[in-house]
């Protein structure tokens, strides 16, 4: 049965739908055709015509279902070309409506059916259209056979046919338009809900003051570089960096100048670093720098460059004097050890760096 349905409709979920609907149409068209060949059969319809229309409907069904089939209207922009195969199905039961006399009261109930398939992707504009197509379509067909050939197409018969057509389209736009309206609804706040996803995504990654990542998720990275770096045996570089005397800045100059330094420290880091490098606030004044196929040498120059830099830029307006110091323990990551391993070479790097006077680094 799955295999039979693989086959049927192929793999790929999303293509699966459009050729559902084009195989649905395509029975839409079989039925056409059974209802021709009764017709036929029992002398109501001419034969020459009837298969002319059988023809046709036929060739509208399989072409269509080899196109969506084997995806050569993938690129188009509704691949089901909704819009195309609901004017061959509209045209071909006004064709049916004309040939097929008696029957012709089945081919109402098609066209309805045929309004209904663009509930699925017509915007509510061209659902009307397509409804007012059927209509005029149909109307036109109905009165010119009630002038040509009235003793098979009463006047007041197809009167009342229009009619039923008129109700039955209206309904069936309106219930399409309705449709199409809450699935637009449905889409546009599905793409909300991704907007707000990732940026809740990203406000759980990363601190509010400065911007770089958080521990937790620096951890998930950091984890995720050990792993490529088991496997391509590339080096792996971490800084661990606290700035120094920091609590003096808070002391002497208040808290929210404290705030400007720390933020001033992590511009001045992520313009250091390659996009590769993952920065993060590790801790109140102390960051993480890792550094992907970097050596702990590679690694030291980096932090000599963050520092001389930071000790160029004024932090605070309010106090332009002052400048940002700060020690750090640097070190590569050794194959096979646990990165809370390397995090702590790193952080005995760093305090050796403070023993031995802080501004400073230590390579360990
Ligand atoms: P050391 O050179 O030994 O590192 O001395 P220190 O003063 O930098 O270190 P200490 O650990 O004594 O003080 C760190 C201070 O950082 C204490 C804390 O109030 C402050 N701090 C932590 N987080 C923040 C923050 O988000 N904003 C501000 N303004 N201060 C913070
Ligand atoms: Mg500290
Ligand atoms: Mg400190």
């Amino acid at each position: 049965m799955r295999f039979l349905l693989d086959v049927l409709l192929g793999r790929e979920a999303r293509q699966r739908g459009y050729v559902l609907r084009t195989l649905l149409a395509a029975f839409g068209y079989l039925l056409g055709v059974l209802i021709a060949e009764v017709a036929v059969s029992i002398g109501v319809a001419d034969l020459g015509p009837a298969r002319v229309f059988q023809g046709a409907a036929l060739t509208a069904g399989l072409i269509s279902y080899a196109m969506v089939r084997w995806g050569w209207t993938r690129s188009f922009r509704d691949p089901a070309m909704t819009m195309t195969q609901m004017l061959v199905g509209q045209t071909l039961a006004v064709v049916a409506y004309v040939l097929l006399h008696e029957f012709r009261g089945a081919l109402i109930g098609l066209s309805v059916a045929v309004a209904s398939f663009g509930t699925f992707s017509l915007t509510r504009g061209r659902q009307w259209a397509m409804s007012l197509y059927a209509l005029l379509t149909m109307g036109a067909g109905m009165l010119w056979m009630s002038v040509r050939d009235p003793m098979n197409f009463p006047p007041e018969v197809e009167a009342v046919y229009f009619l039923a057509l008129l109700i039955l389209q209206f309904m069936a736009a309106l219930l399409g338009a309705q449709f199409g309206e809450m699935r637009r609804r449905l889409r546009s706040r599905k793409r909300e809900l991704e907007v707000a996803l990732e940026r809740i995504q990203e406000l759980a990654n990363r601190d509010s003051l400065t911007g770089l990542y958080n521990r937790r998720y620096a951890q998930e990275l950091i984890d995720h570089h050990v792993h490529l770096k088991d496997r391509n045996g590339r080096p792996l570089a971490m800084a661990l960096i606290d700035l120094d005397h920091f609590k003096q800045v808070n002391d002497q100059y208040g808290h929210a100048v404290g705030d400007r330094v720390l933020q001033t420290f992590a511009q001045q880091a992520r313009q250091a670093t390659r996009d590769a490098d993952i920065v993060a606030r590790w801790g109140g004044e102390e960051f993480l720098i890792v550094m992907p196929e970097t050596s702990a040498d590679g690694a030291a120059l980096l932090v000599e460059r963050l520092r001389e830099a930071l000790s160029a830029v004024a932090v605070s307006d309010a106090v332009p004097a002052l400048r940002i110091a700060f020690s750090a323990g640097i070190t590569a990551h050794r194959a096979g050890e646990h990165t809370d391993q390397t995090v702590h070479r790193a952080d005995e790097a760093l305090y050796e760096a403070k023993s031995a006077g802080r501004n400073r680094s230590v390579v360990a």
